[in-house]
């Protein structure tokens, strides 16, 4: 790890090696957690919330079991680092993201939130070098040694881009209520103070620092909203408001089987921004209205063919669909295979444009490795339906049990319980727990709390599906295709000559 001195913002600590270590780094921080109108003490030990920190945990644990997997070595110094806090520096890096992300996908079943950091520090390290082009600003240094720090220490960064927003048909400076989007208040010798809300921040509380950024492109009059910078989770400016999942307090209820995923799930929380204070040093961009759009297009462009995580999850609902299938006693009946063909190919076809675009990458001017954004696009807007499709298929396969099984406490049950055992068996060898194990999980992924991850996530994460028609319009190049078919239908035009 880097021998050079921590910079004052950062509280001195030695670097965190696993998952375990990553658990207890969140502990004692006096976060302002607001659940079901409660003050959460301690997030790390609350049973709906733990789950959520046990998959950013994964991703400490993968970089241990499967360093060329999960972990980069940094060109400059030669130090590994976590993937999640590496800056691309190759096509192979790329790629590597997507592949470590469906693996994760795969061990977790859900979301495990810290793609958002990566993105967002992959998409400012060539914006803040542009920033810097056009105006000296320095912001690409400062951005370079804050993630050198976040490397140090192995933190996890979260990715606040999207604001409250308000009325949608107008902008950030248009708003009758100027809270609508984040912004500078008030700009002081050595810093600025920010405020706002950022909106639906996935695994905010299991953050170390989150980066802020603007959600769209903005205009001249938008300056005080053309804001991005980093501030540390414990930040006493800062609440956090979980968002409720389908069937969450299920993880109140104790036992292993209703939760259908007992150890894993995603998290998201409204964060309250009240007047905080960013110093300089952690400012990347400050009123550089012009460049909002590029950060956008560059961020969007890496995080949705991150979403390749929902073929991770989706090996898992079609194993589950197949498991069912064969406890079932249909494993061999063709309708059934042929719809574990489906459920197969809908989930490649998601993988095949993601890992496509990330093989397409380039390097950007400041250095870092750029995935191919169309590609992005058309990947993200089939995790907006597939993942729909998959689900309904699962559901089919899993037969009406998947909604009206009935509680594991019935099950244990001295009256009705062995009656359940025997009455609600499949083939001989598929017990009635191991039955209602699978389809638990299936519900869990298709109904409770990790559809969350799976199915709306899938919709509206990265952006709800017309923002991937607006960016493939324009760059479905269809000038170009019309001379393509023009040459060859034999009509002649006067542009095609120039
Ligand atoms: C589970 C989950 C996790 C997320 N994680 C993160 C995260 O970690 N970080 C982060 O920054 N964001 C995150 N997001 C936010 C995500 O990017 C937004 O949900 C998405 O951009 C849509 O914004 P919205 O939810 O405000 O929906 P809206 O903007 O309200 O969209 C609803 C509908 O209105 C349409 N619409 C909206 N505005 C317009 C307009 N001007 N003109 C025409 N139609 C319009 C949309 O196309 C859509 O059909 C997450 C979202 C979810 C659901
Ligand atoms: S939705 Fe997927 S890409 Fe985004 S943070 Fe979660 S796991 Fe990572």
């Amino acid at each position: 790890m880097s021998t050079t001195s921590a910079p004052s913002w950062l509280r001195p600590r030695p670097p965190i090696t696993s998952g375990a270590e990553y658990i207890e780094s969140l502990r004692g921080r006096g976060l302002k957690v607001h659940l079901m109108g409660q003050r959460i003490a301690e997030p790390v030990d609350h049973p709906m919330i733990r789950p959520s920190i046990n998959a950013v945990a994964r991703t400490y644990d993968l970089a241990n079991e499967d360093p060329a997997l999960a972990t980069a070595v940094v060109g400059a110094t030669g130090e590994r680092v976590n993937r999640f806090l590496h800056v691309t520096e190759s096509v192979a890096d790329v790629v590597a993201q997507n592949k470590m992300q469906r693996r994760l996908g795969q061990q977790t079943g859900t979301c495990f939130q810290r793609c958002v950091g990566m993105d967002a520090i992959n998409s400012l390290f060539p914006v803040t070098w542009s920033i810097d082009q056009a105006t000296g600003s320095g912001y690409h240094a400062r951005l370079r040694a804050f993630v050198a720090a976040m490397q140090a220490q192995n933190l996890v960064i979260g990715g606040a881009m999207t604001d409250p927003k308000g009325d949608r048909s107008k902008g950030p400076s248009e708003q009758d209520d100027p809270d609508m989007f984040v912004r500078v208040v008030e700009r002081r010798p050595g810093g600025v103070v920010i405020r706002g809300a950022k909106a639906h921040q996935t695994g905010c509380i299991n953050s170390h620092w989150i980066v802020v950024m603007p959600t769209m492109r903005l205009t001249p009059a938008d300056r005080d909203y053309a804001i991005v910078c980093a501030v540390p989770v414990d930040h006493p400016g800062l609440r956090f408001v979980v968002g409720r999942q389908s069937c969450d307090t299920r993880a109140l209820e104790g036992g292993s089987i209703d939760q259908g995923n007992a150890r894993f799930s995603g998290q998201e929380a409204l964060i309250l921004i009240d007047d905080v204070f960013v110093p300089d040093e952690l400012v990347f961009m400050d009123g550089e209205t012009a460049h909002a759009a590029e950060l956008v297009e560059r961020f969007t462009a890496f995080h949705r063919r991150s979403y390749v995580c929902k073929t991770g999850v989706g090996d898992v609902l079609i194993g589950a669909a197949a498991l069912i299938a064969d406890y079932n006693g249909v494993a061999g009946v063709s309708h059934v295979r042929d719809k574990l063909v489906e459920m197969t190919h809908l989930n490649e076809t998601i993988y095949g444009a993601g890992i496509a675009s990330s093989h397409e990458s380039r390097p950007t001017p400041a250095g870092n490795y750029q995935n191919d954004e169309l590609l992005a696009n058309v990947c993200k807007h089939n995790v907006t339906r597939f993942p729909y499709e998959l689900a309904r298929l699962a559901q089919d396969l899993a037969g009406g049990l998947v909604a009206t099984l009935p509680s594991e406490q019935d099950f244990a049950d001295e009256e009705v319980g062995p009656l359940l055992h025997r009455l609600l068996r499949g083939r001989a060898g598929a017990s009635a727990s191991d039955r209602a194990r699978v389809l638990r999980l299936i519900e869990n992924m298709t109904l409770g709390r990790n559809a969350v991850g799976y199915l709306t996530e899938s919709m509206h994460g990265a952006g709800s599906p017309q923002a991937q028609r607006i960016q493939i319009a324009r760059q479905m190049q269809i000038e170009d295709k019309k001379r393509l078919a023009r040459a060859l239908a034999g009509i002649v035009d006067p542009s095609d000559r120039s």
